[in-house]
């Protein structure tokens, strides 16, 4: 599925703009977002206010934008980026958060943010793959989006297990103190990057460490929520 250069990723045809990564009618027929919650993604009867699960127990987060729910065609392209530093791919899914947040952004009303933050790995983690994917993605939204990005501002403390494989709960103690903020975080709006939000428990943990820490505000944006 590596594609020639200049072609688009899921169809191969050559692309006008080849930074693009994918072609505008695959764009198009990328799966739908449904009508969703602005708060936590998840299927909702109207998406300009918030779920009665937000209403009930509001997550630490105010708004998470997300391109598709956790299918193909992203799926194995999200997947197969998360094992690859393949600068092209991180390209064109970053493209993809950026055009999903500028939609919401003039459908939600939602502040520019002035920090970037990404999900960190653990430094073995890291160092064992060679990179880490949420990094390469918040390097380029901050480019496009001319704010400030600290890849040294969040770090993971302790390595933890593999997430995929707990049950929600596991998933929290797994979490807990797990991260560490590195820098003055008071009065930020901060967008937090991640690749795939499934439970929300990792982008749980880390919004109430940077509330906790006086961030005004913060978005979650992500490549896939899984729904
Ligand atoms: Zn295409
Ligand atoms: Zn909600």
């Amino acid at each position: 599925m590596l594609p020639m250069p200049g072609r688009c990723w899921l169809c191969q045809i050559p692309l006008m703009l080849y930074q693009h990564g994918i072609c505008s009618l695959c764009y198009r027929h990328l799966p739908q977002r449904p009508i969703s919650c602005p708060r936590c993604g998840l299927p909702a009867g109207q998406s300009h206010i918030e779920c009665g699960r937000c209403l009930l127990r509001p997550p630490p987060w105010h708004t998470l934008v997300y391109v598709s729910n956790y299918q193909p065609p992203l799926s194995p392209l999200v997947l197969r980026f998360k094992f690859n530093r393949i600068t092209a791919l991180s390209v064109m899914l970053a493209r993809l958060i950026l055009l999903s947040w500028l939609h919401a952004r003039r459908t939600r009303q939602l502040p520019r943010p002035d920090l970037i933050l990404a999900v960190p790995l653990h430094q073995r983690r890291a160092w064992q793959r060679g990179f880490n994917q949420t990094d390469m993605l918040a390097r380029k939204l901050s480019h496009w989006i001319g704010c400030e990005y600290r890849p040294a501002g969040l770090v993971r403390v302790r390595p933890s297990r593999i997430q995929h494989q707990l049950t929600a709960r596991a998933r929290r103690k797994n979490l807990h103190d797990a991260f560490r903020v590195e820098i003055a975080l008071r009065g930020r709006h901060i967008a937090l990057i991640d690749d795939v939000v499934t439970t929300g428990s990792t982008v749980d943990e880390i919004s109430r460490l940077l509330m906790a820490e006086g961030a005004a505000s913060i978005q979650v944006w992500c490549l896939c929520r899984t729904l």
